[in-house]
């Protein structure tokens, strides 16, 4: 990696970042501890013996730090008494308040619980959406003003040993730091710069740092440039807390936080992960733990070819330029192939797992969503014809002899692909650590490459092997071929969420094939969850969902479930489902609309970051939104066949 694009110990062995220890009320954390797993309260903080019984709940379910919301005086001297009951109950778990715009209530919390997080976009500001033009010295100006709010926290954080958390979030920028540099990873980045200067200056430096955004590239992006950053101006390694902010629910919610936190974590980046889930909190801790536990014995995996220098730019999204075969690379969305290759025969009734349905009346196909692109039946070639939209491959030995080839490819190994005609489309497995047979692949014009590795540090080898093409200026489409033998739904999900996620992150995929759960309509439906997560190919409606907590205005978990209800066939529609202000607005910004709590059963409705409705009734406030959905002229009505095919 060159120094001009280093972000991480190394790019093809597995090895955690080195960084410095940091004491959270005697769990350390960063150097050599195990990455930490915690999360957050969703009762009211002034309900002290609610946020008691749901702080041991999630201890029970595996967190090691416990963070509450401290909106003001009253809820940072509550914490004195939530510590009170969890250590009389024999509970010495960490405790971490969490402050937005409320200097004065940091202040008391450091005094009471061992960890404090400030946002640095809300710190020191109010936000008001106004484009400021600063010159260097107003500029200047402003970052003494925050030093002189900031400062007061950290030198008590310094005296009562309370470690802080400077956690930047996408949706809550600061205008000092949109006006200069805009709503993009680098803002994020000085964003918690600016603060961490003010503590290394006061000689403070019990700190991690977060950089968390819903979209899960802006997030990857962040941290990479974050470490780049600290590296650079020669400050220290903190260690980092990991995190995708507003995930969701679901299989969806654990689907992104996989691609986001698990793109970091292969590259040994993370100290401590948080899942946010529109969940109980509870249900998050073993989530991040799955993701964590993946690299329990990830050291000492096969080798991989070493690598002079990266041929990416791993802090902006640019996807592999490629030529287009088929309906594969170039400008086409990642395509998603079914494997039935161990099927046996195929009938009509199992291509409803991956999305195709037959309908006797009127005698036709018809297709949702998430109709798979390819199927790939191995020596099994599917006897009946097949519905628009679905193309086969079959393997080589028997697609040669077939009469009938129309919208049939064959698979050959790398080693067959000489056997073939050079124009021929054909798809050619390939193993990532077979770098030296690449050169077998030029001047073939219609190859795509079905790309395996049986290596357990997996998103590096396949990277590897996609750099050596970059590098070598072959541009054939790559489908991602990953297999791993994983019953458990959740875990099928997670494992291959975060390594295909981390190559679709930097532009690296034309499609993907899964296999190994068994269960095709699973494999189907994560390949399709994992693209749109990786924001590389939108099916669904999106839901920006915030995990709630004791700033939370309305019940997030009723409410996403209704607005989901409503609009979930709204295909490639982002909605952002807010508790409150703090986030947001922010995120507004990469939703095409919002419904965010701005009082008792009041809701603000967004169309992107303008408001439309203010103080809407929760009652009617579902409606309001898909009212604005239909003025907008992007609403269409659930399609009866939906109901049949779902
Ligand atoms: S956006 Fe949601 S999780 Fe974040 S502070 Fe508001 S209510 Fe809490």
């Amino acid at each position: 990696m060159s120094d001009s694009h280093k972000y991480c110990p190394s790019l093809i062995d597995y090895k955690r970042r080195e960084t410095i220890e940091v004491n959270i009320g005697g769990v350390p954390m960063g150097a050599n501890n195990p990455i930490r797993v915690q999360s957050m309260t969703t009762v009211d903080t002034m309900d002290t013996e609610g946020s008691i019984e749901q702080s041991i709940r999630m201890v029970e379910s595996g967190c090691e730090y416990v963070r509450i919301t401290a909106p003001s005086i009253k809820e940072a001297q509550n914490l004195e008494e939530i510590k009170r009951g969890l250590r009389a109950k024999g509970y010495q778990v960490p405790l971490v308040a969490d402050i937005h715009f409320t200097p004065n209530a940091a202040e008391l919390a450091a005094k009471i619980v061992e960890k404090v997080r400030v946002n640095p976009g809300n710190y020191a500001d109010k936000k008001k959406f106004e484009e400021l033009a600063y010159t260097d010295e107003t500029y200047e100006l402003e970052l003494k003003r925050i030093r002189q709010k900031f400062e007061p926290l950290v030198k008590l954080c310094k005296e009562h040993g309370t470690a802080m958390r400077i956690g930047t979030n996408h949706g809550s920028l600061s205008d000092r730091i949109m006006g200069r540099f805009g709503d993009t990873p680098l803002g994020m980045v000085e964003s918690a710069l600016e603060f961490l200067r003010i503590c290394e200056d006061l000689e403070f430096y019990d700190i991690v740092i977060s950089m968390k955004a819903s979209n899960t590239r802006v997030m990857v992006q962040a941290y990479r440039l974050l470490v780049h950053k600290l590296e650079e101006e020669g400050l220290r390694p903190y260690p980092l807390h990991l995190g995708v902010t507003e995930a969701g629910d679901g299989e969806d919610g654990r689907i992104k936080s996989a691609v986001g936190i698990g793109a970091l974590l292969e590259d040994g980046l993370g100290d401590t992960v948080r899942v946010s889930l529109t969940e109980e909190p509870e249900f998050e801790a073993p989530v991040a733990q799955a993701l964590v536990d993946r690299y329990s014995d990830r050291a000492g995996h096969g080798a991989i070819a070493p690598l002079a220098e990266s041929p990416v730019n791993p802090f902006v999204y640019e996807r592999r330029v490629t030529q287009e075969v088929l309906n594969l690379g170039d400008h086409n969305v990642p395509r998603v192939i079914a494997d039935f290759s161990k099927k046996g025969k195929i009938e009509i009734k199992d291509l409803k797992e991956i999305g195709h349905f037959y309908l006797p009346e009127p005698d036709k196909w018809r297709m949702n969503d998430t109709g798979a692109d390819y199927i790939y039946s191995g020596i099994n070639p599917i006897e009946f014809m097949l519905p628009n939209g679905l193309q086969e491959i079959i393997d080589y030995s028997v697609w040669k002899d077939l009469s009938d080839q129309n919208n049939k490819y064959p698979l050959v190994t790398i080693d067959e692909l000489s056997t073939v005609d050079k124009e021929q489309v054909t798809f050619v497995s390939m193993e990532a650590n077979e770098l030296n047979k690449i050169d077998q692949l030029q001047g073939h014009t219609q190859a795509i490459i079905l790309l395996h590795t049986a290596n357990k540090h997996a998103m590096a080898s396949l990277r590897r092997f996609v750099f050596e093409l970059i590098i070598k200026e072959l541009t054939l489409p790559i489908v991602i071929n990953w297999h791993q033998e994983i019953s458990d739904k959740e875990d099928f999900q997670l494992a291959s969420a975060t390594d295909i996620g981390g190559l679709l992150i930097d532009g690296l995929g034309d499609g993907v094939m899964l296999a190994g759960n068994g269960n095709k309509k699973v494999e189907n439906e994560t390949a399709f969850g994992i693209l749109q997560a990786a924001r590389t190919r939108m099916t669904k409606t999106e839901y920006i969902s915030c995990p709630s907590c004791g700033r939370t205005l309305f019940d997030l978990q009723e409410t996403t479930a209704m607005i989901r209800k409503r609009t979930d066939h709204l295909k490639g529609v982002k909605i952002g489902i807010m508790g409150c202000i703090v986030n947001g607005p922010g995120e507004m910004a990469d939703a095409d609309y919002g419904y965010v709590g701005s009082g008792k059963d009041k809701i603000t409705l967004y169309r992107g970051q303008e408001v439309v409705k203010r103080a809407v009734h929760s009652d009617y406030a579902v409606d309001e939104l898909i009212q604005i959905i239909k003025d907008d002229g992007s609403w269409v009505e659930p399609e009866a066949i939906d109901a049949i095919l779902n």
